[in-house]
């Protein structure tokens, strides 16, 4: 039997809630369809060895200044859902030959704004900055501050390389810039300029990004449960294990969708509505054929094998240590560097447990580490296989021994977690931006992270996203 709503939301990560609560608090009778057991997407807490944490985030992020700017703190308001949050030291740690066991770390102060933030990069890159590097980068700082987001959307054609070439004239300022590669997460001749600007931008007008967390719980028990119980409480159906394997679309409008029972691969479903919104990575979507490539229009399809070509796995490693070896104060979000080959070498990122509000066992220590995996720069390159990805796990280890000496002996549990991050990806030089609204299909809407090219960081582009979506598919409603 077909089951028939007003709009159906295919995914329930952060994205897929917030339009859906959103859509929930205007009356609209809306479905969340959903291939996994829970809601949450890449938000979703994981258990081991009897801890809690979040499965692959590690912090969130603010280029608009104070956290109460961010979208997801908009919309938390916006619900009445509280929303309490704790501010996160981002540091950079490196460790030298010279001095085994002690980190020397620099901290990314949003109080001392942008030539800190210089410092910051060039200590990254191990680049000795002059006065007229600096003078050129606080230049830069300013040509980005002014620009608007209309302007940011305008250079998503231009790379940030090329930019660079152009504009930037002083040779340690270049060699500044093209460092910040294994921190963005991407080459410079990948990534568009429109994205670099809004973030290069926000530490001249705001001072820095400022890293924030949900004072308490992971991700999931803070942010994803309240809104999945908004969304049931104000109307909204929620249907887990339904993996879409099509968005149905007849005469250029869609029709609704058909999901598969993944309790029983022989069961098709289907649902109508007059809106479908994806809400899963587009990516995903084209790649899995949910989308059909004839729905959308040729500059579309192009952009969006551009970025997929730039996704990857980054790998997330788990370590429960049987004693605290990595001091718990002022450093929240670490990356580490390691000067092994003369230059720092990032190494990846290191987040203290308590810091992600998991679950730890009494008297032990959780950490967190992130590994960017699709950059050439980083350990394991592209497309790693499991080879690859353990050299790269054994590099991190060796690494954050030699700053916190004892850590590899501390270890009782380590588990290792690949996920694609189509965040880091949305952001390639693309000739056309993906919009919320298909250009050529009625009634089919996009959200999620991996849309615009140009927005807030990370996660937050997702509750970004949803306010003006919610008012296009409102305006289609009630039209
Ligand atoms: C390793 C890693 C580290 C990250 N670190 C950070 C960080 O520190 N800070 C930050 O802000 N962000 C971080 N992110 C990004 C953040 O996780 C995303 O921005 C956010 O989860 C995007 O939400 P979304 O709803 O768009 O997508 P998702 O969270 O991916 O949710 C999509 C949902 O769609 C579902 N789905 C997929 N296909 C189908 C289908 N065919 N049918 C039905 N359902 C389907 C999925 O199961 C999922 O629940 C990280 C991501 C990764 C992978």
């Amino acid at each position: 039997m077909k089951k028939e709503y007003d709009a159906i939301i295919v995914g329930g990560g952060p994205g897929g809630l917030a339009i859906g609560c959103l859509l929930a608090k205007e009356g609209v009778s809306a479905a969340i369809i959903e291939k996994d057991p829970a809601l949450g997407g890449r938000f979703r807490s994981v258990d081991f060895h009897g801890c809690r944490t979040d499965c692959a985030i590690h912090f969130m992020a603010s280029l608009v200044g104070p956290v109460e700017n961010t979208s997801m703190y908009q919309m938390f308001k916006h619900l009445s859902l509280p929303l309490e949050y704790k501010i996160v030291p981002w540091a950079m740690g490196m460790v030298t030959k010279e001095k085994p066991g002690e980190v020397e770390y620099l901290a990314m102060d949003p109080e001392l704004g942008a030539a800190n933030f210089f410092n910051f990069f060039a200590f990254a890159t191990g680049v000795d900055m002059n006065d007229s590097a600096k003078d050129e980068l606080m230049r830069v700082a300013d040509i980005t501050a002014d620009m608007s987001d209309e302007e940011c959307h305008k250079v998503v054609n231009i790379s940030f390389a090329d930019w660079i070439d152009q504009n930037v004239t002083d040779p340690i300022a270049q060699a500044v810039m093209y460092g910040m590669e294994p921190i963005v997460g991407a080459s410079p001749k990948d990534i568009n300029f429109g994205y670099v600007a809004k973030g290069f931008g926000a530490f001249k007008s705001h001072g820095a990004t400022l890293i924030w967390y949900p004072k308490n719980g992971t991700l999931e028990t803070a942010l994803i449960v309240p809104m999945t119980k908004y969304f049931t409480d104000h109307g909204g159906e929620v249907i887990t294990n339904r993996m879409v394997s099509s968005i149905d679309i007849e005469d250029e409008t869609v029709k609704g969708v058909t999901a598969v029972d993944q309790g029983n691969r022989f069961l098709m479903e289907e649902y109508s509505a007059p809106v479908v919104i994806c809400a899963m990575p587009i990516f995903q979507a084209v790649a899995h054929n949910i989308l059909r490539a004839e729905h959308l229009t040729p500059d579309w399809a192009e952009s969006i094998k551009r970025c997929a070509a730039l996704s990857g796995p980054d790998m997330s490693g788990f370590f429960l240590l049987k004693e605290k070896v990595v001091p718990t104060d002022g450093y929240g979000w670490i990356h580490i560097f390691d000067t092994d080959y003369g230059l720092p070498t990032y190494i990846g990122d290191l987040t203290v447990g308590s810091y992600v509000n998991a679950i730890e066992p009494p008297g032990k220590q959780l950490i967190n580490s992130l590994a960017i995996g699709s950059t050439p720069v980083s350990q394991f390159g592209l497309n790693p296989t499991m080879e690859t990805v353990r050299a790269a796990h054994r590099r991190w280890k060796e690494s954050v021994e030699k700053a916190f000496p004892g850590f590899n002996d501390a270890i009782e549990y380590e588990g290792i977690n690949l996920q694609l991050n189509f965040t880091r990806y949305a952001y390639a030089i693309v000739q056309t931006e993906l919009d919320i609204q298909s250009p050529n299909i009625k009634g089919l809407y996009f959200g999620g992270d991996s849309i615009w090219a140009v927005g807030n960081p990370m996660s937050d582009k997702c509750f970004q996203i949803a306010f003006p979506l919610c008012e296009r598919i409102l305006e289609n409603i009630r039209s």
